[in-house]
């Protein structure tokens, strides 16, 4: 199992106990964003084990393995997220963000993985200077060339320097959607506090692990999501570092439901009540009660035996079944589901970029939604579940008048959805 390609992770990544339970396993499951080009569809593909632990002592879940990220990175086919509720999403955190922290005009904002600088323009608006730090050199040339400075590399002590050095330091950090992604979290925690501005606040998102489990969301498990995270396990990782989160919002509608922690340094900010309520309400779920993963895992094998049955019912009759949404969680989904072309030969879309590849796995071919205007097609699975209402008013926009199969929470036809 060592492999310069994987390694086990054999203790918590936050506090460090080898006391952990594994609750989940989907299989041995390629690379969510390999994507394959027709003539990649015959050799064998790197495959490695999805499964999930949790740490019985701070509540961290993580993955049982972790990839080597220049594998995960290779062949990145990157999507903006354009949607309308993420960019409104976007400028409520720039408001919110820069009250919280009293800003002034010139105030140094840095968003970290700042990809083509979307959230960090919004910053610009309202009068700050920004910076941000991105590993993808074509994202972080897009940015700059869009006027975001852009600084092309991975967030470390090094880049914390480089800030510091050519910007100042900076009174806001955001951080949304990439902690999680992260293995090394204390180094990446340890270099924003090194960099901060006085009573500066680091903001991060991701999304949390107890919409994971209460919304059986484990398609939303892939080998680059490497933490499952809540306010338990962060308030460890934060008071490592002499930090300490002060207030805790949640957002049930974005990436199937987020929370935003804000943290400065101990003592800088008065602690708002929403940290113990969601203290209390974490505790009350049970994020260290093993019972409550393992029911998660046997509630997802039922999931699957149910999907399964729909679409092989569907099937026997001859109805066309396409997929909607060639995304990550929609490769782990018909990964783990056993699900191949010969029961679902076609993911519908939306970036362009992905079109005329082959899904990792099931080999789906990607098309637009222009194909599926053209063609005759009685079901939908909405792999990309997350956003259900915004598919179905697209499909129909197209005239598809076919019906939708949503796979999570449970296995289903949409109500209203379809034709039968
Ligand atoms: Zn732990």
């Amino acid at each position: 199992m060592e492999s310069p390609n994987s390694r086990r992770q054999l203790n918590c990544r936050i506090c460090g106990s080898e006391n952990l339970r594994r609750y989940l396993n989907l299989g041995a499951t390629p690379l969510a964003n390999s994507y394959l080009r027709e003539e990649g569809l015959v050799s064998e593909e790197f495959r490695e084990e999805l499964a999930l632990q949790v740490c019985l002592a701070c509540g961290l879940s993580q993955l049982t393995v972790v990839v080597n990220p220049d594998l995960m990175f290779r062949n990145y086919l990157y999507v903006s997220s354009t949607t309308e509720t993420f960019r409104r999403h976007c400028v409520e955190l720039v408001g919110t963000s820069t009250d919280v922290a009293g800003c002034r005009t010139g105030d140094l904002v840095l968003d970290i993985a700042s990809n083509d600088g979307c959230l960090l323009s919004k910053f610009q608006a309202r009068g700050m200077r920004v910076v941000g730090v991105d590993p993808a050199e074509n994202l972080a040339a897009e940015a700059n060339k869009a006027g975001v400075p852009t600084i092309c590399a991975y967030w470390s002590a090094g880049s914390a320097e480089a800030v510091v050095d050519r910007f100042g330091r900076p009174k806001i950090v955001t951080a949304t959607n990439v902690l999680a992604h992260v293995d090394d979290v204390h180094e990446f925690v340890k270099s924003v506090e090194r960099c901060l501005a006085p009573r500066g606040i680091f903001v991060v998102e991701c999304p949390y692990v107890v919409d994971f489990i209460e919304k059986n969301e484990f398609d939303t498990a892939y080998h680059e999501h490497l933490s499952y995270l809540g306010i338990h396990p962060l308030r460890v990782l934060m008071s490592r570092h002499g930090l300490s989160i002060f207030n805790v919002q949640y957002f049930g509608d974005i990436h199937g439901g987020t929370i935003r922690v804000f943290v400065a340094r101990d003592g800088d900010y008065p602690l708002d009540p929403s940290v113990a309520i969601c203290l209390k309400n974490e505790e009350a779920f049970g994020i260290m009660d093993p019972d409550r993963y393992e029911a998660f895992g046997r509630r997802v094998l039922a999931n699957k035996h149910n999907l399964l049955d729909l679409v092989g019912r569907l099937r026997a009759t001859g109805k066309v079944i396409w997929a909607y949404g060639a995304s990550a969680k929609g490769n782990t989904l018909m990964n783990y589901f056993g699900i191949s072309r010969d029961l679902v030969p076609v993911a519908v879309d939306d970036n362009p970029k992905k079109r005329g590849f082959y899904t990792p796995g099931s080999h789906m071919r990607i098309t637009g939604i222009d194909e599926l205007a053209q063609s005759r097609v009685d079901y939908l699975l909405l792999l990309a579940w997350n956003f259900e209402a915004e598919i179905i008013r697209r499909c129909r926009a197209v005239r598809y008048a076919g019906g939708f199969i949503r796979p999570v929470p449970e296995a289903g036809l949409v109500d209203g959805g379809g034709d039968s």
